[in-house]
């Protein structure tokens, strides 16, 4: 039939490996990818609900698609992922160019559902919650120009962090088979992925029961085992599911890069307990000096919110605290934003928005000076990059170290996809400079 889909990804890596589903799942019905989306037969916006203001972002770009389905009446477009799941009947009837609304849960039915709308012309709706996420599809070629790639391994959280919209829009944790996620992980390899980042809201509560007894160290002992595997990474962690099972694995898995990505969230204990997160400042700085005690060099990032109901500027302060106290290498910085149906939207004493500004704004300026001091230690160290090809500026290489730091270097196109040794000559705020050594 040859019709051509376009797909505007927004949000997180989750909803990447979605996106990546949804094109597989239409390139193996007849269908082509299209860059721009006025050429395009489908157009898919894949949407995050985690904040407000990716949900303003969502209503600017299907704003700007009216036009092009005023021209062209036959176009589908279609609004997937969590805010299609959080306001799905709200959105329908504010953008009247929307042929469905597809949650998460549902992605499986893609093809059928954009098929349906071509035959039907009728508007869909499919935002259950309680279906079991569809297997991977596995489409020859499709990574053919990637080194690294991701597996999810879980979808949904039971967490219920109090802020927190993803339970309510990708509901109750749901695990993947052992053998479903090592199939994937064989196809990727052959594919030529070389590093294989494993995805899921909480991974380490990762457990499945068939002849063997599987939890998230155990799943990572097995992937490791490919030859053709140079790197495994994981994200993200939940310090409360922290066990030592996984910090066992720092030390024992070769492949498994030197990096966790563990969200404290929050400094005081008072903001921490409002929040649900299940765990206090102090078992949070016990578990930095696990890692480290496990695996000296082990970098570590993180997820901060400021101004969540009722924060004062000591709460504040000592969320700065934690920051100098532990030194990340990097960290995801967010104003807090009401999700409606959370607890914490319904709480009282919200913070003023002018302040939620200047506390990110302070905590941004310390931590680029703690991330710009951690890449000034790297300087002069010989490390190993993982090369994923030419940087955007164009020349040179580009790749990541185990921490995840991306390196810009000179070399020759067939190190794309290997291991490199490279020497750090100089570090910048988002970057390294290397030089690699023939
Ligand atoms: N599962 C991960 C965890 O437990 O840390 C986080 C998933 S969430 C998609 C990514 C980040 O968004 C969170 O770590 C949090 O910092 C931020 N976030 C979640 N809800 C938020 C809200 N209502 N306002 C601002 N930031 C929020
Ligand atoms: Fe949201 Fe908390 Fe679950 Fe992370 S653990 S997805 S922050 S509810």
């Amino acid at each position: 039939m040859n019709k051509r889909f376009h797909i505007n990804t927004m949000g997180c890596q989750m909803n990447a490996y979605d996106s990546d589903f949804l094109a597989q799942s239409l390139i193996k019905n007849g269908f082509s990818p299209e860059k721009e989306p006025s050429r395009a037969d489908v157009i898919l916006i894949n949407t995050c609900a985690v904040r407000a203001k990716p949900e303003q972002k969502a209503c600017s770009f299907l704003g700007r698609m009216a036009d092009l389905k005023e021209k062209n009446p036959e176009l589908v477009v279609g609004m997937v992922g969590c805010l299609a799941q959080m306001k799905g009947k709200e959105m329908m009837k504010r953008f009247p160019l929307l042929d469905f609304i597809m949650g998460p849960r549902e992605l499986g039915r893609i093809f059928e559902t954009v098929q349906r709308i071509f035959d039907e012309r009728q508007r869909i709706l499919a935002t259950e919650l309680s279906v079991e996420p569809a297997p991977a599809v596995k489409c020859a070629g499709y990574f053919q120009d990637q080194t690294s790639g991701f597996i999810s391994i879980m979808e949904g959280c039971n967490n219920f962090c109090s802020y927190c919209i993803v339970p309510h829009v990708r509901g109750r944790e749901y695990f993947r088979a052992p053998k479903d996620i090592l199939d994937e992980a064989r196809h990727l390899l052959k594919e030529g992925i070389r590093e294989i980042t494993l995805l899921g809201q909480n991974v380490n509560s990762y457990v499945w029961k068939d002849q063997n007894k599987w939890n998230f160290a155990s799943l990572l002992n097995a992937l490791s085992a490919f030859d053709n595997l140079h790197r495994l990474r994981f994200t993200t962690s939940h310090p409360k599911d922290l066990s030592d099972d996984l910090l066992e694995c720092f030390v024992s898995i070769d492949k498994l890069a030197a990096h966790i990505h563990l969200p404290f969230q929050a400094g005081s204990n008072r903001i921490l307990k409002l929040m649900r997160r299940g765990y206090t400042r102090e078992e949070y700085f016990e578990l930095t000096r696990k890692l480290r005690n496990a695996k000296e060099d082990i970098a570590i990032t993180s997820d901060v919110m400021v101004g969540f109901p009722g924060e004062t500027e000591e709460d504040f302060q000592l969320t700065l605290d934690l920051l100098q106290a532990v030194e990340f290498d990097s960290l995801f910085s967010f104003k807090y934003s009401d999700r409606e149906g959370t607890p914490a939207a319904g709480m009282s004493d919200k913070v003023r928005e002018e302040i939620k500004i200047e506390r990110l704004q302070r905590l941004q300026k310390l931590q680029n000076r703690i991330t710009l001091k951690k890449n000034r230690e790297l300087e002069g160290r010989q490390l190993t990059v993982l090369v994923e090809g030419t940087s955007k500026k164009g020349g040179q290489l580009t790749g990541r170290i185990a921490s995840n730091k991306v390196v810009n270097f000179d070399g020759d196109a067939q190190m794309v996809g290997k291991l490199v040794e490279v020497v750090i000559k100089e570090s910048y705020l988002n970057s390294l400079k290397g030089e690699a050594i023939r």
